[in-house]
């Protein structure tokens, strides 16, 4: 995700946000049993109505894990409603009399476990799902759910002011935004990153619209009035990282690094300058590649919408810009989280610094290697990018709340990038001192090991979700725990670490304009005393 960070520092952060409340017991189990099932259903329980995220307790369901999801969507104008089902293949981990998806606002039509008609009650975003008969524990379980109607945005529980996430329908054409729970407006689902899974796409459009979704286009199935468009991604998602894209796309194509195949799809209502960033893509990939690691995923691009979205996001496979969001160094933020976000998964939302302060430092790292006529000039600009990020973290004063603090201060105050609170998640101690963290690291253990252990932590999580804990884990392991105390200042500590050369520097530059503006007052001064001196 790549908010406006200064537009974001800047908001008030005064607005109640309304976290989903949801839950009370759950109501008895009333569908009838066999015989046979009679013994499990002496054990079966209902799963948990949320997956025990500290930030987002409600996020996701317990009880199972899902395996694949196929979205079959057809609609007959975008702003429309849409006619949809689901089918959710999951394995239990527990004997299951009940279960619940998150969706929001749909209307279900029906849902089957295993074949048999399901009973259901909605509570909120909850859609708590009774099979005909429990489920054991262990074993793989079908769901189809069939709904419908208007999608509506999903309330961003992390931004302060209120905007909306998920399936966004304007200018005739739709686009999908989640980050972090927003997946739930358009599918039903296990919305938390924790359970990811495999996916099939079957969006069925009017002519001329095309429809674009993570991973490569399997098949097109042509009728005479619509067509039917297949995705099927090769990896795992997150649900908050699955996009559906609808539109008349322009197209460029590029090609990245061992073959990759890269196609950008723009909107036909963007503008040339809007798009130039993207002519860079194949660059940024190879870049990322030889920094990183193998590019994780099967086909890359990205895609330039004609809404203003909140910014832009990592979608798998094709990350998703807002219509004026797609600076060079915010493709190559998105594109870095293929590796740290897409690929290496967040365990919970508060390892948020995994996905955010990894991207923007390797978009830091993009611009030392191109930014500047050479490496001298290269060098000058990356120092200067450090030190103003470093400044910008200090003169803000985002540091943990204080005993003693009073409001205003709290108010101000932002937790260290390592442990952030629902409304810092996506603020500038995750992204920018979370960056300065990894730059103190990589100081620390020099270049050679630094990479390694970057490339260590993308091939080793590939596909998988981590920690912070599990980083930090991962530094000691592959340097030392010299390296790991240092880092863990930097994310933990409720005040950021000073840096001696960039203080100094910082406070060097501000003698300079402070000699400057006093030397502009002293010759305004004069030439008011001259003017007198001449009016007089
Ligand atoms: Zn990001």
């Amino acid at each position: 995700m790549n908010r406006s960070i200064p537009s974001l520092a800047r908001c008030a952060l005064a607005f109640s946000l309304l976290v989903s409340a949801c839950s009370g017991p759950r109501g008895t189990i009333s569908a009838r049993m066999d015989a046979g099932a009679v013994a499990s259903a002496v054990e079966a329980k209902p799963g948990a109505a949320g997956l025990g995220d500290p930030l987002f307790p409600e996020a996701g369901n317990g009880g199972y894990d899902v395996q694949s999801y196929e979205l079959v969507i057809a609609l007959e104008k975008t702003d429309g409603p849409i006619d949809a089902s689901t089918t959710i293949r999951a394995k239990s981990t527990q004997a299951l009399s009940s279960f619940d998806l998150d969706l929001h606002a749909l209307e279900v039509h029906s849902i089957e476990v295993d074949g048999k008609a399901a009973k259901y009650t909605r509570e909120g975003d909850e859609l708590v799902v009774t099979p005909a008969k429990p489920i054991a524990s262990g074993a793989e379980f079908t769901t189809l759910v069939r709904y419908g109607g208007v999608p509506e945005g999903v309330l961003d529980p992390s931004f302060p002011i209120p905007i909306h996430l998920g399936w966004m329908a304007k200018n005739g054409e739709v686009y999908v935004v989640s980050e972090p729970t927003g997946a739930k407006s358009f599918f039903p689902c296990n919305d938390h990153p924790r359970d990811k899974a495999l996916y099939t796409f079957r969006i069925t459009v009017p002519k001329p619209l095309d429809v674009v979704a993570n991973g490569k286009l399997a098949e097109t199935i042509d009728g005479s009035e619509k067509r039917t468009f297949v995705y099927k991604p090769r990896d795992p998602i997150a649900t908050y990282l699955v996009t559906i894209a609808i539109a008349p796309f322009e197209t460029s194509d590029l090609a990245g690094p061992n073959g990759l195949p890269i196609r950008n799809y723009f909107s036909p209502q963007t503008k040339a300058n809007a798009r130039k960033g993207f002519e860079r893509t194949d660059a940024i990939v190879q870049f990322l590649s030889e920094t990183f690691g193998p590019y994780p995923f099967e086909v890359c691009g990205n895609i330039l919408s004609s809404i203003e979205l909140p910014g832009a996001l990592e979608t798998q496979t094709l990350p998703t810009y807002g219509a004026h969001a797609a600076s060079e160094d915010v493709i190559a933020h998105e594109l870095a989280h293929q590796w740290f976000g897409d690929s290496v998964s967040v365990e919970n939302w508060q390892d948020i610094w995994l996905n955010e302060g990894f991207a923007e430092y390797a978009s830091w790292m993009y611009s030392e290697a191109t930014h500047g006529k050479d490496a001298e000039e290269r060098k000058a600009k990356f120092e200067k990018l450090l030190r103003s990020n470093y400044g910008s973290i200090r003169s803000m004063g985002s540091r943990t709340p204080r005993e003693g603090d009073d409001a205003a201060r709290k108010e101000k105050g932002e937790p260290p990038p390592g442990s952030p609170s629902v409304k810092s998640l996506f603020g500038p101690n995750v992204y920018i001192r979370g960056a300065l963290a990894l730059h103190a690291l990589r100081t620390e253990v020099g270049d050679e090991s630094f990479l390694k252990l970057m490339r260590g932590w993308a091939a080793g999580r590939k596909n998988g979700n981590a920690s912070v804990a599990d980083f930090a884990n991962h530094v000691e392991k592959s340097t030392s725990k010299a390296a790991r105390a240092l880092l863990e200042h930097w994310i933990n500590d409720a005040e950021m670490p000073h840096v001696a050369a960039w203080d100094e520097a910082l406070a060097k530059d501000k003698a300079e304009r402070d000699a400057k503006k006093k030397a502009r007052e002293e010759k305004r001064k004069s030439d008011e005393g001259g003017e007198k001196k001449d009016g007089g």
